[in-house]
This record gives C-alpha cells, structure tokens and sequence, in this order.
C-alpha cells in the first residue's frame, strides 16, 4: 500500500505521533506542543449528543427499485415509470437502549429510509410495527420516560413501564406485537418495515388518496424466543448490525418489497376506526396491499460516525406526490425530528453528506455553524430579488385537506375512538399461531412480574382489565401465570 505522510488537521506534515514534545529527555512537556493539543482536544470532543431515542443503530446503503405502476394515486417522480431507480440509506435501530445496548432488547426497531430522488429526500421514518403506543405526540416525551431509568436508581423499571402502560389503553395493540416474538427479531433482515403513520399520495391531477407503507421482507419473518434473545443479549450485544455487515459482506443483499394500501376519502368517512389513528391498522381484507417497489440493501458505509451517527431522518421531508395526514403522532413528528436534528448535528444537517440531497437546492437560507456548501455563492440572501430567478413554482402545490368540519368532526364524535380492543385482541385470537400466542403470554408474564412496590397490585390489575377487553382467554392466562386472582374469571 502506497505510503501516507502524518499530518496536522490543517494539512502540515508533522514529524511526531507518539512521544510529547518536552524540555529535556524526561520532561516537563511544553504547552508548544500544538499537535498534542490538537490531538487530545478534538478527542475530547468526538462525541456528539446521543439520540434520544433509537441510539443503537447500524445503517446501509442500497437501492430502490419501481416495481409497480402507482401512477394513478402519485405524481411523485420517483414512482412515474416502472423500472425507475434510486438510491436509498436505511438505518435501523433499537429504540429504547443507550448507544451500546444490546440488539436483541424487546423493543420495537425503527426502520428508516432515506430516498435520494432526483426531487428532493423522501425520508420514511417507521418501525418494524405497523402500529404504535400512543396515538398523540404530546404523550411522547412521557412514554420516552418510562422505557428509560428510573430517576433515582438510574434502572430500567418495568412499574414505571407497566403503570404508564396500564394508564394508556391506546398502549394495548402495540404492546401485543411487542410482547409477540415479533418484539425480538433476529436480526434486521428479518422483519417487516411499516411508515405506521396514515400519509397520503396525489397524483397529475391533485386527487388525494389516503396512504399506508409497508416493506415486507424479502428473507422472512425471523425471530427469536424470549430465551434465545437474553442468551445473545450476553454472547454478542451487536447481533444485529454483525448480522446485516456480514450479510451485506458476503454479497447476501437482504431485499425488501414495498407495498402500500390505499383509502379514498369516501372510505376514510365509513372506516369503522380513525384512519388517522397511529395505534390502528388497517385490515388487509379491506384495503389489499398494492405493489410499489423493490429494496435491495448492498453497501456498508465506509465510515460509521459519518454516514450512520449523522444520518437525519424526518417525516416532513416528503417529495412531490407524497403528502401528510391529520395524524397527530405524525404532525408532532413533523416538528420534532428537525428539531432534534437542528440540536444534535446543527441548523445546516441537510449538507451532510448522508443527508445532501442529489437534487439541486436553492433557497434563501443561508450561514449558521458548520456551512460547509458554499452557502450559495455570491447569489442573493433575500427574496424577492431581481437578480437570482428564484421562484415558488405553483405547479407543485398539492390538493388542499378537507379537514374541520368533515373528517376531523366526524371522528371526534366517533365512539369507536375509544376502541383500543378489538385489533388487539384480533392479533392474538386471529393472526398468531397457538405457539406464539404461548409464547406471548409467557413474555407477557415474565415483563410484569417485574412490576414491584406499593402500588403493584393497582398496575396489574388494571393491566389485566385491558387484557380481558381485548380478548378473555389472554387475561385469563396471565392472571394464572402471575399467580393472582382476576375477578373476572367467572
Ligand atoms: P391479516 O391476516 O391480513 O394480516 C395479519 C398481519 O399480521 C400480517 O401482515 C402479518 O405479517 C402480521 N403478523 C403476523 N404475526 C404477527 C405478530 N406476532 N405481530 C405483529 N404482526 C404480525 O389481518 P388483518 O389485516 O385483518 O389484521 C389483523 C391483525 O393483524 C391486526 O389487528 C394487527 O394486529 C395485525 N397486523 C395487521 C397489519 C395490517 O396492516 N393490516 C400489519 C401487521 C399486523 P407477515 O405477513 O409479514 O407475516
């Protein structure tokens, strides 16, 4: 390999790596020394604010391919011919853990995606569960809270889980996929991908459809049994990203299909559940999955800390084509992803490389720390202005939302609001084998004896009542497994 001279970060050649420069042989070492500042200082600050949530993470580059024509719901360009490409970064990521815990934590996965088209990122920010714990981000920081440590013995606590739990019906639906083996994947190749969030598609003529995504993997639903997963927990806690490196090293690129469902505006008035509500799905059966796309994942970033640390993902960065929702989890994230982002990487994070759109960018935003792209030039910082021919072309204004007095009245006098049961309990009765409904409980058993303290009757009694609505048998089983008496039983 062709030799490389040491040099300062500003570029000079330097001549020392690893003894100090000092006044004679044995010392003192002399404040001159700037390769040694330099050294010890930028040490000192390699590390930037953890994420708060999702800071165990390991990321991929890929791409994505069109597979099927959904032209008549989206103009978007990305999806305008079959055959189309781009390329994409995924990150994938536990949620509720530190930066060095462990891959097989029960927890859901974020599975985030990064879209380079040619108009603009499109960022989708979902979760290995179509579904989520609270339906409205005011609650989120709350919730956050109760899956970290406790404020005086700085543990995780399965009372505080379990009460905040307890005191959120809404929690219930989520808490069963999470409790399912699908709560310990084997590794991140092996489960599904959902935007969770209702989005919406408009197409050439500005009609709006209402939009659910979901990636299916492409290498099967894999995952591991409460037991297999405290086991790796102490062999390897970084399973899952040695998992997708080794994979994607060995040329086995792991594939995803991208599928969406689709509701009309007419559907979303008779849908029996809020179609806006993050903690409902919406059944197969009545709105059949619709193929999009093709996912292949197939380059490991050279640098860890640049591509996978830096990534930025937000919901608000969609593209022509691809619009919002009144869902109030996914209107909270609108706001707070940037904003954790402007906090963490700083109020130019789009000009990361990972982060760069392909598309070309002109605005009039400019400096701020780390401008690292030029800032545009000599060209105008103001509009109007005469000289830069700028402008907001209306040609890429989406249809406007029928909101207030329609969809949004019609739910709040929707009783079914309130429904946090029946999807719950369809998953258990319906949809898992009786293997994994054995399993269910069983992890559904072992999280709650942890609850402990004065009020632990209380939390597992009103836990157990959230059991029981959604299915009878599930509270039943529970009760028996925790060795208490549920009233209800008779
Ligand atoms: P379907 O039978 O058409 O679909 C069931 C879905 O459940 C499949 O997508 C399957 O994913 C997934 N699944 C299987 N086991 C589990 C598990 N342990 N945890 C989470 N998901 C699982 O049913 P419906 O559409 O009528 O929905 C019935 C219930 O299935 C819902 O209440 C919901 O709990 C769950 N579900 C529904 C989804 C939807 O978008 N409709 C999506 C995921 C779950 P796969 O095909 O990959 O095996």
């Amino acid at each position: 390999m062709k030799k490389k001279k040491l040099t300062t970060a500003a570029g000079r050649p330097y001549f020392e790596n690893e003894d100090s420069m000092t006044a004679g042989p044995r010392g003192p070492v002399l404040l001159q020394d700037y390769y040694l500042h330099e050294k010890l200082a930028h040490f000192n600050r390699e590390r930037i604010p953890e994420r708060v949530v999702h800071a165990k993470g390991t990321g991929a580059f890929g791409t994505f391919t069109v597979t099927g024509d959904i032209t008549k719901y989206t103009r978007a360009r990305l999806f305008s011919k079959v055959g189309n490409k781009c390329r994409v970064f995924v990150r994938f990521s536990t949620v509720g853990g530190e930066k060095g815990s462990a891959d097989t934590e029960r927890d859901p996965r974020g599975f985030a995606v990064k879209f380079y088209t040619e108009e603009g990122n499109w960022d989708l920010v979902g979760n290995n569960t179509p579904v989520f714990f609270i339906k409205d981000a005011k609650k989120f920081p709350d919730f956050i809270h109760t899956q970290k440590r406790d404020p005086k013995t700085n543990l995780k606590s399965d009372t505080m889980q379990w009460d905040f739990w307890s005191l959120n019906p809404e929690s219930l639906h989520q808490l069963m996929t999470l409790f399912s083996d699908r709560g310990t994947p084997d590794g991140y190749r092996f489960m599904n991908g959902y935007g969770s969030h209702t989005f919406s598609m408009y197409n050439k003529k500005n009609e709006r459809v209402w939009v659910k995504f979901h990636f299916k993997t492409q290498q099967g639903n894999k995952t591991l049994t409460r037991q297999q997963a405290e086991e790796i927990k102490g062999k390897d806690p970084d399973y899952s990203q040695r998992d997708l490196v080794n994979a994607i090293a060995g040329k086995d690129y792991p594939k995803w299909t991208l599928k969406i469902q689709v509701m009309t505006d007419a559907q979303a008035k008779k849908f029996k559940w809020n179609p806006f509500d993050v903690t409902k799905v919406w059944p197969h059966k009545e709105f059949p999955l619709i193929e999009a796309g093709v996912m292949e994942l197939n380059e490991i970033p050279e640098n860890y800390f640049a591509d996978v640390e830096q990534a930025a993902f937000a919901p608000a960065h969609t593209v022509d084509g691809i619009g919002l929702s009144p869902d109030k989890m996914l209107q909270g994230r609108i706001f707070a992803y940037p904003d954790a982002h402007r906090y963490r990487l700083g109020a130019n994070y789009q000009q990361i490389p990972v982060n760069r759109p392909i598309a070309p960018v002109s605005h009039h935003q400019r400096d701020g720390h780390m401008t690292v792209d030029g800032n545009q030039g000599s060209g105008p910082n103001y509009f109007p202005n005469s000289f830069d021919n700028i402008e907001a072309d209306k040609n890429y204004r989406e249809a406007a939302m029928a909101l207030d007095s329609d969809v949004a009245d019609y739910f709040d006098r929707n009783k079914n609001d309130n429904d946090h049961y029946s999807q719950a309990g369809a998953l258990f009765r319906k949809v898992m084998t009786d293997q994994e409904r054995a399993n269910t409980v069983g992890n559904l058993v072992c999280a709650l004896k942890g609850v402990s303290g004065p009020k632990k009757k209380e939390i597992l009694m009103r836990q157990l009542e959230h059991f029981h609505k959604a299915d009878k048998e599930l509270a039943q089983l529970v009760a028996k497994g925790l060795g208490i008496k549920f009233p209800r039983a008779k």
